[in-house]
């Protein structure tokens, strides 16, 4: 016997009425090759003949298939009709190295591959024994679509069956992969849309600038047609001049993405009337950038998560005891992390495992569990997960009610003598300079005090490290001060736009220090 509905929670329920109660909301591919729009219901009816092909093809329910490609509405239709068929839909971030590729795409065992049709040939030169076939998603699928009927009996879903699968970027060794749910998809993008999460709308049309081959595009994909958001998908080019074009001509209201996208996109943002929030996630949201966007009326919501937490989990909204405080107040508070999700729970440990007060000072390794949070690599390597627990790799502290803090990446920490010294926190400082375009902090070996912290930055007009130190005393603790600045046309950053330091310590690594 039972009170309520049994209906599993899958992709199926999200389709259904992105097709249904959505289907009149656009969807716009404003490619580099030129500006197309659909409905929800026209995309729909493409999934669901893309679901005959898959099936004409061979794909049986579990089959694990690739997508190799930029964002755009084909994209976006592979994350329905692969999981509607039962298979699991691999994102293959484009930006890998071959070896990693070959290495990820095995990995999964694809056994098929959808290309964008300018990215097909790198894949012709890999040697990939799982795959069948590759196909490209214009002109190929294009062809199968024009003569596939529409799938007219969905395969019956269970919650349990894996939907997706993304392989982290790998910044420590090669890429692992974590294996989402349709019930870990569906209960994400439904948490996702809460008010004080992401708070997602029919009123808004989004664009998705982080990649749908990363992280799921932070289940944007799944979480904006849930709610009838429109969706605007801008392909490989991702130019602060062409985003901010495609913003403007399409009255974007709504834009997602790594801080490195937004520090490009600031100079060009004042002319952005639609634009209105900001998610800025992947790396933390530098308290100038907050200020930045601010001043121009456009909020960053700053977001964390990661690939192993579906991802996003977490948002910095100032909360209750937080009314009344100054601007400048409430900016250091957005400039935190935030609350961990309803649905999910966040703590701190120690080095032996030992929960830590939420005392606002004690700083440890932060740990999550919850739904749409992994348990277990694909193929287990349970190194970083304990009863149910996700250890982040990410210190923080916590105050009271939860509200935390990411201090940095426990190995991107910079030891000086015994102490820490924030990455992060330091890089937000250089980035008020004026004169600092971009600024990436690694701990440099020191002969007397362990490591010590030097700047790479990218500049808008000269500026050197005795003026940077005048500018950050008072600003951070003095011993944070940075020992060298390295400045360079642009810092090196990761397949998916973040400060690569694994490359700049070794850009760094004949530096020692006294
Ligand atoms: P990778 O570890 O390869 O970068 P992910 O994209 O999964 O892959 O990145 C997750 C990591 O990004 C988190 O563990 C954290 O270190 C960092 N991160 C994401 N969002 C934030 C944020 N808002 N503040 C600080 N760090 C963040």
């Amino acid at each position: 016997m039972s009170y309520m509905g049994q209906q599993p929670l899958t992709v199926r329920t999200i389709f259904e009425r992105m097709r249904t109660v959505y289907g009149d909301n656009l969807v716009i591919d404003a490619l580099p090759e030129g500006t197309t729009r659909t409905t929800y219901r026209a995309l729909a009816d493409r999934v669901l003949r893309l679901v005959t092909v898959l099936q004409d093809l061979g794909v049986r329910p579990g089959d694990r298939v690739g997508s190799f490609a930029n964002n755009s509405s084909r994209h976006v239709e592979l994350y329905y009709a692969v999981p509607l068929a039962g298979a699991v839909l691999h994102m293959v971030n484009i930006r890998l190295h071959d070896d990693q590729l070959e290495h990820v795409i095995s990995d999964a065992g694809d056994i098929l591959l959808f290309s964008d049709d300018a990215l097909s040939d790198r894949l012709t030169t890999l040697n990939l024994p799982s795959v069948r076939k590759v196909l490209t998603l214009g002109q190929d699928v294009e062809d199968l679509i024009a003569e596939a009927a529409p799938c007219e009996e969905l395969p019956e879903l269970t919650e349990e069956m894996p939907a997706g699968m993304c392989h982290t970027s790998g910044t420590t060794g090669m890429p692992k992969a974590v294996v989402y749910t349709h019930r870990s998809t569906y209960l994400h993008a439904m948490a996702a849309c809460m008010v004080d999460a992401l708070a997602l709308s029919e009123q808004e049309r989004v664009l998705p600038v982080v990649p749908l081959f990363h992280a799921c595009g932070w289940g944007l994909p799944y979480a904006a047609p849930f709610t009838g958001a429109e969706l605007v998908l801008v392909g490989s080019d991702t130019s602060p001049a062409n985003l901010a074009r495609v913003i403007a001509e399409e009255e974007v209201t709504w834009a997602a993405g790594v801080p490195t996208i937004w520090t490009g996109l600031l100079p060009l943002a004042a002319d952005l009337p639609s634009l209105r929030t900001i998610g800025v996630g992947g790396a933390a949201t530098p308290r100038a950038l907050l200020e930045a966007y601010d001043r121009i009326g456009i909020t960053i919501l700053q977001i964390w998560g990661m690939t192993e937490t579906s991802p996003v989990a977490c948002t910095s909204r100032p909360r209750r005891r937080h009314h009344g405080l100054s601007a400048e107040e409430l900016l250091d508070v957005r400039a935190r992390t935030g609350t961990i999700f309803a649905g999910l729970e966040a703590r701190i440990v120690d080095a032996a495992g030992e929960q830590l007060p939420w005392d606002g000072e004690s700083v440890g390794e932060l740990e999550c569990r919850g739904p749409w949070v992994a348990t277990d690599y694909w193929g287990g390597s349970p190194e970083k997960f304990h009863d149910g627990w996700l250890r982040t790799g990410d210190m923080a502290r916590m105050e009271r009610d939860g509200y935390f803090t990411i201090v940095d990446r426990s190995k991107d920490l910079v030891k000086s003598g015994g102490e820490w010294i924030s990455s992060v926190q330091l890089e937000g400082a250089c980035l008020a300079h004026p004169a600092v375009r971009e600024a990436a902090v690694v701990g440099v070996p020191s002969r007397t005090w362990d490591e010590r912290p030097v700047v790479v930055a990218s500049l808008h007009e000269p500026l050197t490290l005795a003026e940077l130190r005048t500018f950050l005393t008072g600003r951070v603790a003095k011993w944070w001060l940075p020992d060298e600045l390295v400045v360079v046309e642009e810092v090196a950053k990761t397949s998916v736009g973040k400060y690569d330091k694994k490359v700049l310590r070794s850009q760094l690594a004949e530096m020692v220090l006294p």
